[in-house]
């Protein structure tokens, strides 16, 4: 039924939005300092949002962002310590060791032997190469992508080059609008494995006609199983 199945990275086979989580207080912290208390949450996110365009996804479009809103929000008045500290956090944050979720390698070990497995992430080319080589997954999946952005286009672009139909390939992931929505669009099918912790822009409402085309489960050592009970079902 599926000739490649393909998984999301961040906040599907490892953690990654708690560090995100972890950044932001300490920069409502660092703001304290500056007597700033009130909507930091809010304008960070819209200076995130508008510096998609320039940046793209990841911690380096995250530590400018905090930065730029450091200035906006202290109105010029943080110090040239404390951007620093927050350009460290951001290497902190790109040298973080991978934490697995539970179950991940033997999910991904497990469905190796059966399927084609590809990786697609999105985020700093650097940055992600250096986790999918941390994480020890490397070797489970035939192809690897780090894209730019995940949207229909690159979905599209990446299962033309391989010269595969959209319906018999298979997208898991926790990023409804990243993971599961532009795929189910063309035609493929999605899993969606729910994280504790999401990103807010991950969001996405699916249109109602979409909804037959993925599923969920409620973690990835129940996705053998149930990959397994939809070939029977087929
Ligand atoms: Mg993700």
């Amino acid at each position: 039924m599926f000739r490649l199945i393909a998984f999301d990275a961040d906040d599907t086979l490892w953690h990654n939005e708690r560090l995100y989580t972890k950044g932001r207080d300490r920069f409502r912290r660092l703001l304290a300092s500056y007597d700033v208390h009130d909507a930091i949450e809010e304008y960070v996110h819209q200076t995130e949002m508008r510096n998609i365009r320039y940046y793209g996804f990841g911690v380096m479009s995250f530590a400018l962002s905090l930065i730029e809103a450091a200035i906006d929000l202290t109105h010029g008045r943080i110090s040239s310590g404390d951007i620093g500290s927050l350009l460290d956090m951001g290497k902190e944050m790109l040298t973080a060791d991978i934490d697995l979720f539970e179950g991940a390698e033997e999910a991904v070990a497990h469905l190796s032997a059966q399927y084609p497995l590809m990786l697609i992430t999105k985020g700093d080319l650097l940055h992600q190469q250096a986790k999918v080589e941390q994480s020890g997954l490397a070797k489970y999946f035939r192809h690897v992508e780090v894209v730019s952005d995940k949207s229909e286009a690159t979905y599209r672009a990446i299962l033309s080059r391989l010269h595969l139909d959209p319906a018999h390939f298979l997208m898991v992931g926790n990023s409804l609008r990243s993971d599961i929505l532009p795929v189910v669009r063309l035609g493929g099918w999605a899993v969606h494995i729910p994280a504790e912790l999401s990103w807010s822009y991950e969001e996405a409402e699916l249109p109602g006609g979409l909804h037959e085309r993925y599923f969920e489960v409620r973690n990835l050592g129940e996705l053998p199983g149930f990959l397994e009970s939809l070939r029977n079902q087929a």
